[in-house]
């Protein structure tokens, strides 16, 4: 690797990893950032193994993902609370994602002997073969909310399409993904398939920018994805890019109440709010509106806020008093224009120095107003109200973001409607948080680029070759002699 490859010294490192836990604020390990010159050679023993049997037998992937699988649940008890301890999630949460991380590396495992490709006669008679061949190594950069989901969504898929990976997980999540992959290594990935890269944005752009590198698969804020797609354009590599949210979830007046205001609470605090899905908006018909106001505000109240190893916490601590901080600012900002219903204040949980900041609701929003616009990653959910369906399909798409969304109503001519005209990778009717790795799933404008999950998620990391044969016309008996 060339130092102009990276536009970084080769001597040089990233800041070495330090995860702390959110809760405790207690350092919990370190991790030394990888070096230029160890990039260099894992890349390149990456592309090596791209010509070992890994990319031609799919067998051997399919069995290796589903022993993964077998092992991430036999060490569940484990990654549960690495997790809890490096993210700050609820326990409950934290279960959720193992048992997701299993089932992403489970469904992958049987699409690994999916990719058959395709073959036809052309109207010529010659005759055209399609095969999918993996892309190449892929270099995944992923974020601290849910790093062991969110890691296994998007390499289970590429792994099980051929690839050999280079991993970066968020600095504050390298100890619970150092795990997941020494797992994966224990459970037959071979050797150089897989190979962790550690430290922040310079090792991530320093691992895109190799040589080697032919794809990014990127999951994290708008900001930050824009810059990877930079780094991606100067070698062509392809960019997946899954990026922030602000989901609405748009409540009409003859929804079942009770389960839309349940569902929105549940789903404005999941990670504390730091969740690209969370439902961080709800649209309301005017002559709901009120009630809806008072049963968010009522739920929020009732939720416990606490320390994320107890069983009875559904919300625990943003990941830093940094994020905190940084929220306390955006509502003191907006403090004068909004009316903040519930919520808002930092908490105090008994023996924790943590940063716990209490369910919030606001109203009274201009549509432009920042805590509208803006990703907060933060228990934040803002309230508005609509007149009409044109009213509430144009403020659900009124952002720049186009992830996720919600309908709520019992008219199913409405719903579909309702569905079809927003912005958005996903939309929810009467439900929200449903995600299957059957179902693909991305963002539509500055939520991102491309589709992970689903037989359209292992696609993305293949390349498609027309293998075409010329078939000759049969040669005339007497012609030969
Ligand atoms: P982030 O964008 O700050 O960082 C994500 C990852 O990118 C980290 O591993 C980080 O070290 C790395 N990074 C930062 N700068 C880089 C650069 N210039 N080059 C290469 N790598 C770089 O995000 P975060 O704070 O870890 O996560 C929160 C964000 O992620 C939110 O905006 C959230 O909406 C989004 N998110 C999206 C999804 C999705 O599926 N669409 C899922 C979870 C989170």
């Amino acid at each position: 690797m060339t130092s102009t490859a990276l536009h970084t010294d080769a001597a040089a490192t990233d800041e070495d990893a330090r995860p702390v836990n959110p809760a405790t604020l207690e350092p919990l390990g370190h991790v030394p950032a990888t070096s230029d010159a160890e990039l260099d050679e894992l890349a390149r023993r990456a592309q090596a193994a791209l010509k070992g049997g890994w990319s031609t037998d799919s067998r051997l992937r399919a069995e290796v993902l589903h022993a993964w699988a077998q092992s991430l649940t036999a060490h569940s008890g484990e990654l549960v609370a690495a997790l809890v301890a490096e993210t700050g999630k609820p326990v409950t949460e934290a279960r959720i994602e193992v048992r997701g991380s299993v089932d992403a590396l489970l469904y992958n495992s049987g699409l690994a002997r999916y990719l058959g490709g395709r073959a036809g006669t052309l109207p010529d008679g010659n005759v055209a073969h399609l095969v999918r061949e993996p892309v190449g190594v892929t270099t995944f950069i992923v974020p601290w909310n849910w790093p062991a989901l969110l890691l296994l969504r998007d390499l289970a898929p590429a792994l099980a399409a051929g690839v050999t990976a280079l991993v970066k997980p968020a600095p504050q999540t390298t100890l619970v993904t150092e795990r997941v992959l020494a797992l994966g290594r224990e459970a037959g990935v071979p050797a150089d398939v897989l190979h962790l890269v550690v430290g922040g944005a310079r090792t991530g752009h320093a691992a895109i920018s190799h040589p080697a590198v032919r794809a990014v698969a990127f999951t994290g804020s708008t900001h930050v994805g824009t810059q990877i797609m930079r780094s991606a354009a100067e070698g062509m590599k392809r960019p997946l890019l899954e990026l922030g949210g602000k989901g609405a979830s748009v409540v009409f007046a003859d929804a079942d109440l009770d389960a839309a205001v349940a569902a929105a609470v549940a789903a404005a605090v999941i990670t504390a709010g730091q969740m690209c899905m969370a439902c961080t908006r709800v649209l309301v018909d005017r002559r709901v509106y009120a009630e809806v106001l008072e049963r968010m505000a009522a739920g929020v109240r009732a939720l416990r806020v606490g320390d994320p190893v107890d069983d009875a916490t559904q919300v625990g601590p943003l990941i830093s008093p940094a994020a905190g901080e940084r929220v306390a600012a955006q509502l003191a900002a907006a403090a004068s224009h909004v009316r903040i219903v519930a919520g808002g204040q930092r908490m105090q949980v008994d023996g924790l120095a943590g940063y716990f900041l209490s369910p919030t609701v606001v109203t009274d929003l201009a549509p432009d107003s920042p805590l509208v616009q803006e990703d907060l990653f933060a228990p934040v959910v803002t309230v508005e109200a609509f007149d009409d369906e044109a009213q509430a399909v144009r403020l659900a798409n009124a952002t720049p973001y186009g992830l996720a969304a919600g309908v709520w109503t019992s008219d199913v001519g409405r719903a579909w409607r309702v569905a079809r005209a927003i912005e958005a990778g996903t939309v929810w009717v009467n439900g929200w948080n449903k995600s299957y790795p059957e179902m693909p799933s991305g963002g539509y404008k500055s939520s991102g680029m491309g589709r992970t999950r689903g037989v359209e998620g292992i696609e993305q990391f293949t390349d498609l070759k027309h293998i075409h044969f010329s078939v000759p016309p049969v040669a005339e008996e007497g012609s030969r002699s």
